[in-house]
Parts: C-alpha cells; structure tokens; sequence
C-alpha cells in the first residue's frame, strides 16, 4: 500500500462519518488498490470492529481480491465477502460502502418496502432505476456475501433487508454520491410516509 492510498482511504472513512451516515462501528469501506506490485490484485477493507470516523493507519487490512486471503495481519470487516465478491464479479468497481444510514435502514426494516426510489432527479441519475432487496441473512455469512454479490452484479446500490445499505462505484467520489442520494431518498419516502409522487 502507497502512503498517498493508506492517505485516502483513511480520508474517505472519515468524509463518510462526518456526513452522518453510520451508527457507531456499523460501516465498512472498500478501496481497491490501484499501485504498486506488492499491492495489484488487492483492496483495503476497514478492519473488523474499527469506527470509520477514528480509522487509524493500523485499522486497514489489505486483502487479495482473488481469494480474500489477508496479506497484513489485520482481520477485515466480517463484511469482506461481499466486499471483495463484488470487486471479483465486477472488475471496474473501485470502491464499496456498506452502512447503516438512518433512513435506508427504517426502509429495509419495511415491511413493504417501496419499489420506485426515483423521488427527485438524483435516484435515476444516481442511484438507478432499480435498486433490488437482498433478503435478511445473518451478518458475514457467506450466503450474505453471495446474495450482495447477486444483487450487485448490474446494479450499484441495494438493499439489505433489516440490515442496512450497500453501494459501489468507480471510485470513492461516485460510490459516496450513490449512498448519499439514496438515504436523501429513502428520507423523503420516510417522512412523506409514502406520500410521494415519482418522476417516471
Ligand atoms: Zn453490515
């Protein structure tokens, strides 16, 4: 890992914190690396029980995208399946963001959950026409990782039932974007209580 990549990954954690989107210790974030040969074919995971806003240098585990096989010492998010499932299945994504931002999460504890999230211009220019549901299956299971890894395959943000959210991208930039714009519209979803209308 290049200092300038440890850098960034360390600034795109804490950007993700300050704009309110985790609970606690409830996020993770994935950055492939893009450098040098000690680190090709690899990505940065946030470490298992790290709290994005403090990430430390230390609290990053770097991880062969092939296999998961961690090559630092330091134990990923129990979240690494999917991580690197969708960076394996897709390999233009640069980036995943997995949390439990307030609204996203009251909408994937719904028992009805909305079909349609494209409530303002952003959802089709963001989010997608389409976001799928993944279904409640515990936490770090490797049937979790492999129904996310699904639901990404030609999509960039889905949900997870009981669970949270989940987006991918390019790059951080773009990822970022995507969960923001999809929590600003599950808000509206939630606050109107359903009581919105839907750019078609
Ligand atoms: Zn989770």
């Amino acid at each position: 890992m290049k200092k300038e990549e440890i850098q960034h990954f360390i600034d795109c954690a804490r950007r993700t914190a300050a704009a309110g989107l985790l609970s606690c210790s409830s996020g993770n974030l994935s950055l492939r690396c893009i450098g040098d040969k000690d680190s090709s074919g690899c990505a940065m995971l946030s470490a298992t029980g790290s709290w994005l806003e403090e990430l430390q240098e230390d609290q990053i585990a770097l991880c062969r995208i092939c296999d998961g096989e961690v090559l630092n010492g330091i134990t990923p998010t129990m979240e690494a399946g999917f991580h690197l499932g969708i960076m394996r299945r897709r390999p233009e994504v640069g980036c995943v963001l997995h949390f439990q931002s307030p609204y996203a999460t009251v909408v994937a504890c719904m028992k009805d959950k909305p079909k349609d999230f494209n409530v303002t211009l952003e959802g089709p220019l963001y989010v997608g026409r389409e976001v799928p549901t993944v279904p409640f299956l515990p936490p770090g299971s490797p049937e979790l990782a492999a129904a996310v890894t699904e639901a990404l395959a030609e999509h960039d943000i889905a949900l997870m039932s009981n669970h949270g959210q989940v987006a991918c991208g390019p790059d951080f930039r773009e990822t970022f974007r995507r969960a923001v714009f999809f929590e600003m519209a599950c808000r509206i979803i939630v606050l109107s209580r359903g009581n919105c209308t839907t750019i078609r």
